[in-house]
């Protein structure tokens, strides 16, 4: 009898992880190809962006310095670096991040002797802990900094409420009209909302960036650069996702809009959002 019970477990303990493999053959393997993927894009003489390969990034140079949003992962990370690099010269770089997850910040251990900007909601104990003590930021913004590049102005933003996390940064050019949202802004990507994200950040800043900013062009922290739409759009996918949380009736039909969306299952889909502000709901 336990032999044959011992069978049936270990048949199913094959099965489980044949099931699990080809879900992540399936569903996972696609997305994170996809997301490893980098295009560039020489925007002008002085702006190049790089597109994927974990977040979005630009790399920006006056005759003095050269500014980098978002320092990648893996592979992507070093091949941004040296790019950056061959455009400073000996010119210094000055890196910005728009938030802590390694995917925007797994190349920061490159730039020694660089100054790295981050939130200044983070503690530097919660950074060490969470993204790791290389390429710790050297300068914990806790509100705004404006920075000369050429004709351009570069204009840094701590949100300063919970959105994607607890201190998300965006960053303005202002002759370019150009906004990088890092991962508060994304293009037909689910967004991930867990640990100290807030669906009301990602509102707030979706109304307040407009007023603050002329923006005209998007660098979302996900997907293909776009105009202020990506802001619209992205406003809109929130407001359907809260409508679905709250009547369930409307959920298949959502689900369905935003099929196409990246995902990943579990922690960022569309299901995952829904959850999101049905716990907000509760919370209230
Ligand atoms: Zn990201």
């Amino acid at each position: 009898m336990a032999k044959k019970i011992m069978k049936i477990l270990g048949v199913l303990v094959v099965l489980l992880i044949a099931a699990i493999a080809s879900l992540y053959m399936i569903y996972l393997r696609p997305v994170m190809n996809k997301m490893s993927e980098t295009s560039t894009i020489k925007y002008d003489k002085d702006l190049t962006l790089v597109i994927g390969g974990g977040g979005n990034s630009g790399i920006l140079s006056s005759d003095s310095l050269v500014i980098v949003i978002d320092t990648k992962m893996k592979d992507a990370a070093e091949a941004l670096y040296k790019t950056a690099k061959e455009i400073a010269g000996t010119k210094p770089i000055l890196v910005i991040n728009t938030h802590y997850h390694s995917d925007h910040t797994g190349g920061n251990k490159y730039y020694k002797g660089s100054t790295i900007i981050a939130g200044g909601n983070y503690s530097p104990e919660f950074w060490k802990k969470e993204a790791g003590e290389e390429g710790m930021p050297t300068l914990w913004l806790k509100d705004k900094m404006d920075i000369k590049m050429g004709d351009d102005t570069v204009t840094v933003l701590n949100l300063g409420k919970n959105a994607h996390t607890q201190s998300d940064i965006v960053v303005y050019l202002h002759k370019r009209k150009m906004l990088f949202g890092g991962d508060v802004i994304l293009n037909k990507q689910a967004p991930v909302l867990i640990g100290s994200a807030d669906p009301d950040g990602y509102m707030m800043a979706f109304d307040m960036l407009p007023l603050r900013f002329d923006i005209q062009k998007v660098v979302p922290g996900h997907g293909t650069i776009g105009g202020p739409e990506v802001i619209t759009d992205f406003k809109t996918y929130f407001l359907d996702m809260k409508s679905a949380a709250a009547d369930p009736s409307k959920k298949d039909e959502m689900l369905a809009k935003y099929r196409g969306y990246t995902q990943i299952p579990l922690f960022m889909s569309n299901n995952a959002a829904i959850r999101a502000f049905k716990k907000k709901a509760a919370a209230k």
